[in-house]
């Protein structure tokens, strides 16, 4: 039987629509499901992407990519290249399974939400590759994760963390649940497609990777390589769609890229800042996170941006200046809240890290510097209560990270910033302008409450430290401590105090 060329039937199978007769195409496509907003429904007939994959190609490159994982995986097992792995680099990695693995299986159902009420039947076909992948890395970081759980219980998380109600979790889910799991398929296709995996996924994909490589952890540098190469080519559905929205509602289209521009970035201050700049042992970095943002995030939206015709968004200084403070305040709140996590968390400030710390950041000593030292006194003198929580850290009401970006103000003083407003007689908090202004935006979509909010309405209990983290399901065998057994403490008795040194 003589088969048809590859050229021959794709057009056809890919782009296959029905013309609805008994029903109305209201009822196929609702609105709160496809979002066509403003947007005719006939415009989505121009949807259009360069991949063009067909289910052989498909599967053929999948099994060779899966096959080419396992066998690194396979062979590294046998060797011990775990056990010379860093602590902080481990934690690293425990922070990407735990917070990303069940993001995976969440994706896939926000690509088969694609699959089914896209507007295209191009667009719904390649949703269904879309599904595939996510099922595909939910598996495969559950699996690797999974290696090590025998050999140190905080690998469980890799499952755990998003059945909890740890903080980090309760964040993570609030902006995905946002991205995905609420939002009707056009705005997804900007949401998740676009704005997060065509920006943001590179630089915990493959910039990470580069870092894992240098660190020497091979079986992870391979999974998430491996990964990135499904997203490189589902992120392709954010495009068109966010052409043909730009065309009739660019208000709706600008709003959607920028909010969760920003929320990511929050987001990726929060784990991917510190894993590049502090867990990744310093010799083994390949560049700072500033510098990876700079390269991968910043040129590469703006070229996006302006591509589509779209405007820088409304917050463009406060998120740059956020470069040299999200991250390093960040890092400093986890680590101070370690119990609260389910890694070990690393301060990375010896003095080989301030130093370079202090090249790449050049404000870096006089923000942070002093307060790392009364750390490191405090664990010098033996009184490390002074160094563990009390009470909660105030968590923002739209990203759900600590409020404690820190920065000098036009007075020289150290300011922890909080914005905050009133609404229907409650007072919220906010770490930034730019999250006070998403969330007044949106304040009827949002239903997620904070850690604290729920601490404060008495829905944990005790109301102490231990009933917090009894709450978070955080048991001592998980509870994080410092990565590296607080051995970076010493080296600062034995340097002056920033300010002090060099002669007058
Ligand atoms: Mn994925
Ligand atoms: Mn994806």
């Amino acid at each position: 039987m003589a088969l048809l060329k590859r050229e021959e039937w794709q057009g056809i199978v890919r782009d296959v629509d029905w013309t609805l007769k008994y029903v109305d195409d209201e009822a196929v496509y609702p609105e709160w499901h496809s979002g066509t907003g403003k947007v005719p429904r006939d415009a989505w007939q121009k949807w259009e992407e360069s991949y063009k994959v067909s289910y052989p190609d498909y599967v053929a490159t999948q099994r060779e990519k899966e096959n080419s994982a396992y066998a690194v995986q396979s062979a590294l097992k046998r060797s011990k290249a775990f056990e010379t792995l860093d602590e902080g680099w481990k934690s690293a990695t425990k922070m990407h399974f735990g917070g990303v693995a069940l993001v995976e299986g969440m994706a896939t159902l926000a690509e088969l939400k694609m699959a089914r009420f896209g507007l295209s039947p191009a667009w719904r076909n390649m949703s269904i590759f879309g599904a595939l992948d996510e099922m595909r890395h939910t598996q495969i970081t559950l699996l690797f994760g999974h290696e090590f759980v025998s050999k140190d219980p905080q690998y469980d998380w890799s499952h755990k963390a998003f059945h909890t109600n740890d903080w980090v979790t309760v964040s993570l889910r609030s902006l995905f649940d946002a991205m995905m799991t609420g939002a009707n398929a056009v705005d997804m296709a900007i949401q998740l497609p676009l704005t997060f995996e065509t920006g943001f996924t590179n630089l915990q994909f493959v910039a990470l990777s580069a870092d894992a490589l240098e660190a020497g952890d091979i079986n992870f540098a391979n999974m998430i390589s491996s990964i990135q190469t499904d997203e490189a080519r589902h992120s392709q559905q954010g495009g068109p769609t966010l052409e043909i929205l730009v065309e009739h509602d660019p208000v709706r289209a600008q709003w959607t890229v920028d909010k969760f521009f920003w929320l990511s970035a929050r987001a990726f201050a929060a784990l991917t800042g510190p894993s590049m700049d502090y867990y990744t042992p310093v010799e083994h970095r390949k560049q700072s996170y500033r510098e990876f943002m700079e390269e991968w995030i910043i040129d590469q939206f703006m070229r996006t941006l302006s591509d589509y015709g779209l405007k820088k968004p409304w917050y463009w200084d406060e998120f740059m200046e956020g470069l040299d403070i999200w991250h390093h305040s960040l890092n400093m709140g986890l680590w101070f809240w370690r119990p609260t996590l389910w890694w070990k968390p690393v301060a990375g400030v010896d003095e080989a890290s301030r130093q370079w710390l202090n090249e790449k950041y050049p404000n870096w000593e006089t923000v942070y510097g002093d307060k790392w030292r009364v750390i490191a006194e405090n664990i010098n003198s033996g009184n490390m209560e002074a160094t563990l929580p009390e009470t909660l850290p105030w968590l923002c009401s739209m990203c759900h990270l600590p409020t404690c970006n820190a920065n000098y103000g036009r007075d020289g003083k150290w300011r922890v910033r909080n914005y905050s407003l009133k609404h229907n007689g409650m007072t919220y908090h906010f770490c930034t302008k730019g999250c006070r202004q998403i969330w007044w935006e949106d304040r009827d979509n949002l239903n997620h409450t904070t850690v604290v909010e729920r601490f404060l309405l008495g829905e944990i209990q005790p109301m102490d430290v231990p009933g917090v983290l009894g709450y978070m399901g955080l048991t001592p065998d998980v509870m994080g401590d410092d990565a590296h057994n607080y051995h970076w403490a010493s080296s600062f008795s034995q340097s002056e105090p920033a300010g002090t040194a060099g002669g007058r």
